[in-house]
């Protein structure tokens, strides 16, 4: 390298020169022989090599540009600030920095395991077996694989539908059948005789437990009723205050009951257009007369006031309240005008209806 003094001083020179570092052109500065102290040898002998190469001016400049040991700067810091070791650290060996700790080259495992062909499509059959997530494997899936899963994809069908719960039948199921168990056996300790019908389903008509009503506790029932459990033993219970009526009004026992209608599919009072009656769902009936023993029967009719057949009728009709739920008859409408009309029809709250 050939170096030319220049007018702009020793700092211009001197920036071509290689830095004062040991390893790359300057001299390995080695510890004093003097005595002196590492650093200071160190410096010493730099601004010797320094000297013999740019001339006294530039070595005095670089000697006083290196920093003192107090306030070293920080590329100088550790070699300065530490007084045993040499200054210069030493060079890093070759054979130190290829083997990393083994925790480290696992996790610089440069390629990742190839995932195996064939394991794509079986993780996608098995994601989506309800055909939820089928929009999602597509995007991401290779065209070329996307084509299995979507081939797969017809096969989850929607379960079939079950036959009870199509047409008639699953109508069938909306109108739950209730357990009567309990009614019945409380019917049976009335004295009442029945038998159970088969479901009644006629259109919106119908009765999920029908009961054949043939006869109450000593109270015939010439024409039999078909009721549910319900209305059956609001009839027996209510027979039993009928007889008693009887007997203080008529002085005479209570033999039977005529029965006009119970089940019928029919709107209210034979109304088409009106909303269905009770005895659409086999939860009214019609009694027509009372019969008893010794007398003719007592028919339902407007009755004189003050009759004894008027007072019988009269405290029939008022316990019939207790009992049902609906109770119509002779004053309540033309409809109602030969028979009592009785039925356990919900409504709101409880309310009752008793005319
Ligand atoms: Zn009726």
């Amino acid at each position: 390298m050939t170096l030319r003094r220049q007018p702009g001083g020793t700092k211009s020179m001197c920036a071509t020169l290689p830095p004062p570092s040991a390893g790359e052109g300057g001299p390995a500065v080695r510890p004093g022989r003097s005595g002196r102290s590492p650093a200071e040898g160190g410096r010493r002998e730099r601004a010797k090599f320094l000297a013999a190469r740019t001339g006294t001016a530039c070595a005095l400049a670089l000697l006083l540009a290196t920093p003192l040991p107090g306030r070293a700067a920080p590329q100088d810091a550790p070699a300065a600030s530490v007084p045993l070791p040499p200054p210069i650290p030493p060079e890093r060996p070759q054979d130190l920095t290829p083997p990393p700790p083994p925790g480290e080259a696992i996790k610089a495992a440069p390629t990742p395991p190839e995932r195996p062909a064939e394991l794509t499509p079986a993780v996608q059959a098995d994601t989506k077996p309800d055909g939820k997530l089928d929009a999602k494997p597509e995007g991401p899936a290779p065209t070329a694989e996307s084509g299995k899963p979507e081939a797969a994809q017809p096969t989850p069908l929607p379960p079939a539908r079950p036959p009870e719960l199509s047409g008639e039948a699953a109508l069938a199921l909306k109108v739950s059948a209730p357990d009567d168990a309990a009614c019945r056996t409380r019917l049976a300790r009335l004295g009442a005789r029945f038998e159970p019908l088969p479901a009644i389903a006629n259109g919106q008509c119908g009765a999920p437990l029908p009961l054949k009503l043939t006869a109450l506790d000593g109270v015939a029932l010439p024409q039999s009723a078909t009721l549910t459990c319900t209305a059956a033993e609001a009839l027996a219970r209510w027979a039993t205050e009928a007889q008693v009526a009887a007997e203080r009004e008529l002085k005479q026992p209570l033999r039977s009951i005529a029965i006009g209608t119970s089940y019928e599919c029919r709107g209210q009072n034979h109304d088409v257009e009106a909303k269905l009656s009770e005895h659409a769902f086999a939860n009214g009936v019609d009694v027509m007369s009372f019969g008893l023993e010794g007398r003719a029967p007592v028919t339902v009719a407007a009755k004189p006031a003050g009759s004894d057949e008027g007072r019988f009728l009269d405290a029939v009709r008022g316990r019939a309240c207790a009992f049902f739920r609906t109770v119509l008859g002779p004053g309540s409408n033309a409809a109602h005008a030969d028979h009592l009309h009785l039925d356990e029809r919900e409504r709101n709250a409880g309310h009752r209806l008793c005319q």
